[in-house]
């Protein structure tokens, strides 16, 4: 199965994409992660983009998102988060795979705002927490899994939040009209137990 989640940032379709994820024993495709985590060459061009709020070239994006669903562990499927942000992404994926089912996690801005001010993660096993929702660390600057430091993201700051909030109304938002009656709405703004819950009765 090939899953597609979409969302506003801090919407929490990355925590709902591991968890279905997990329970189709697909891999989860974080495009944000697949860059952050990028080594060699590009890094620094990588980089430039992302710590700015700035999208990534298309064709750039592309060969990379390629390149990973092209391994193994993809051959029974896989779940897309952060892919495709526009228009032209779709026609790009169209040309190299199809998707089954598309997601979208609604939120409203003041709360994607708030979400993100407040998420951390740690530097060491990656873990997310939230200090002003869920889940909280017990200590706000170490992680409860493995006692790694808690660090905000470079482009979580409240001036590229806007910038890439403005991003997704403007270039991921018409994707919806694109794929009309085939994605489903789930309400952002539950528990996390709620959404996976929802997400579940529907898949
Ligand atoms: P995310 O973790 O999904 O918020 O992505 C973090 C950053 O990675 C974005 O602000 C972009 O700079 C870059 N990025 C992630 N996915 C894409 C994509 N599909 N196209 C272009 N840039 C992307």
């Amino acid at each position: 199965m090939k899953i597609i989640f979409i969302g506003p940032q801090g919407s929490g379709k990355g925590t709902q994409a591991s968890l279905l994820a997990k329970k189709l024993n697909i891999p989860h495709i974080s495009t944000g992660d697949l860059l952050r985590n990028a080594k060699g060459q590009l890094k620094q061009e990588i980089d430039s983009y992302i710590n700015k709020g700035d999208l990534l070239p298309d064709e750039l994006m592309l060969k990379i998102l390629k390149q990973r669903i092209s391994e193994s562990d993809c051959k029974k499927g896989f779940i897309l988060d952060g892919f495709p942000r526009n228009l032209k992404q779709v026609e790009l994926l169209n040309s190299i795979t199809d998707i089954d089912k598309i997601i979208l996690i609604h939120i409203s801005d003041k709360e994607a705002i708030k979400r993100i001010s407040g998420r951390v993660n740690c530097e060491k096993c990656k873990a997310n927490y939230n200090l002003l929702t869920s889940p909280k660390p017990k200590n706000p600057k170490i992680c409860d899994k493995c006692g790694g430091r808690l660090i905000q993201r470079a482009d979580d700051n409240e001036q590229a939040v806007k910038k890439r909030l403005s991003i997704y109304h403007k270039e991921t938002e018409p994707i919806l009209d694109y794929y009309e009656d085939k994605f489903l709405t789930i309400n952002g703004e539950q528990s996390i137990d709620e959404i996976k819950e929802d997400i579940n009765e529907l898949i």
